[in-house]
């Protein structure tokens, strides 16, 4: 199947036209021009660039060659702005730039002064391959985690340009009729493949915008924003499944839950903020001192949880210990102040104290009460009697 070049690239004209104002549409309602803003402008000078292309022998050659090859590689540069700005990376980008009116004045020369065909595919290939490959480079080097699966499906289509545009300069280099208007199985399959591009390119960049949102939804559902750590929500989540666990027959677990000592002191006397500064400084004290599979959550406002699977009360009430200790030995420092802060501690078993989420909070809460009644900075398992 030999389809017409000038007819495919007519297409590429309507699917970036197409796909620049829809992006462009998208970043104006939602008000914000972090990502699609810049693709969809970077759509709509590539379907100027293809339609000065398509005018070829109607226009003057420099605008249908020169011009139009230019700013096929200038939207492909603004494009990759997008992707940086999406990645967070500095947009400027002074090679692109130099790379694009390089080329114009190398087209220039090789349409005006002395017309070649093969520098000017050559050139303008070298172009798009670089900037394709620099495209898949920065996707595959910078996408986050929370954009994975679109990041890897753009990177792909990038590396798919690069090959596609390298077959064709081979093509070009083996064939006889080197005419970029000529109906053959080269030219076909590339325009072909270049008007899925736009389409399938714009779709990977929307699927990373919406990836990204999603993840970012997601997380706000379920993480609590001032610590990091599992919300009240994502906690008892974790504990049901815990407590299932455990009730078809598998291992035991212990809850500890910590209540800062005296915190209502801490913001009266150093301000709301550092409370604040103090909450997240213990949120690290946590991260830092439980097992990768132990689970915390704050579930109030300066009370934590900690669930510990497959661990008795010995052993949860060391590592409740261990955080104690551990705040004590680091305080905190708000505004280079050293604030002294401790923690209370109880702790209850699964089995031994209670069989569901409110039996054994209610058992560590009444530890919890003894361990603040004794005085403060300790830990207290349940159904022990306090020492002090
Ligand atoms: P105790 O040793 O008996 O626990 O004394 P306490 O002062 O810590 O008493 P309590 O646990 O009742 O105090 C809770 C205080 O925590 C009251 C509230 O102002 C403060 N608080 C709760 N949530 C936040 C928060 O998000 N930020 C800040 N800065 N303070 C909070
Ligand atoms: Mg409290
Ligand atoms: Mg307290």
């Amino acid at each position: 199947m030999e389809l017409d070049p000038r007819s495919l690239i007519v297409a590429s004209v309507m699917s970036a036209a197409l796909m620049g104002l829809v992006s462009v549409a998208f970043a104006h309602l939602r008000g914000e021009d972090r990502i699609i803003g810049t693709w969809g402008r970077a759509m709509l000078v590539l379907a100027a660039g293809l339609l000065a292309l398509a005018l070829r022998g109607a226009v003057a050659d420099w605008i249908s060659i020169a011009l139009a090859n230019s700013a096929i590689v200038a939207a492909l540069v603004i494009a990759m702005h997008a992707l940086r700005a999406f990645l967070g990376q500095r947009p400027r980008d002074a090679l692109g730039w130099g790379l694009t009116a390089g080329l114009f004045v190398f087209l220039l020369v090789y349409s005006e002064i002395r017309p070649h065909y093969l520098p000017r595919i050559l050139a303008v290939s070298a172009a798009l391959i670089l900037i394709a490959v620099r495209g898949a480079l920065l996707l595959r080097r910078h996408a986050p985690a929370e954009c994975r699966h679109s990041a890897r499906f753009t990177e792909f289509i990038f590396w798919g340009v690069a090959a596609m545009t390298a077959a064709r300069v081979v093509g070009v280099l083996l064939a006889e009729v080197q005419d970029p208007m000529a109906s053959n199985l080269l030219n076909t399959a590339t325009f072909l493949f270049y008007a899925g591009f736009i389409l399938v390119t714009t779709l990977g960049v929307m699927w990373m915008e919406i990836e990204t949102l999603q993840a970012g939804l997601v997380r706000a559902a379920r993480i609590d924003s001032l610590t990091g750590l599992n919300n009240r929500g994502t906690f008892l989540q974790e504990f049901a499944r815990e407590e299932a666990r455990a009730a078809r027959g598998g291992p035991a677990f212990s809850l500890a839950v910590f209540d800062l000592d005296r915190f209502k002191q801490v913001n009266d006397r150093y301000g709301h903020p550092a409370g604040d500064q103090v909450l997240r400084a213990f949120a690290d004290v946590l991260r830092a001192t439980i097992r990768p599979y132990d689970v915390v959550g704050r579930y109030g406002g300066e009370e934590f949880a900690l669930l510990m699977p497959q661990t008795g009360k010995e052993t949860a009430t060391r590592i409740a210990e261990r955080v104690r200790h551990e705040l004590e030995g680091r305080g905190v420092t708000v505004a280079a102040k050293r604030i002294e802060v401790t923690v209370s501690a109880g702790v209850a078993s699964y089995g031994v104290d209670g069989a569901d989420w409110d039996a054994l909070l209610s058992a560590a809460d009444n530890a919890l009460y003894v361990a603040k009644k004794a005085g403060r900075n300790r830990v207290q398992p349940a159904g022990v009697k306090s020492p002090a």
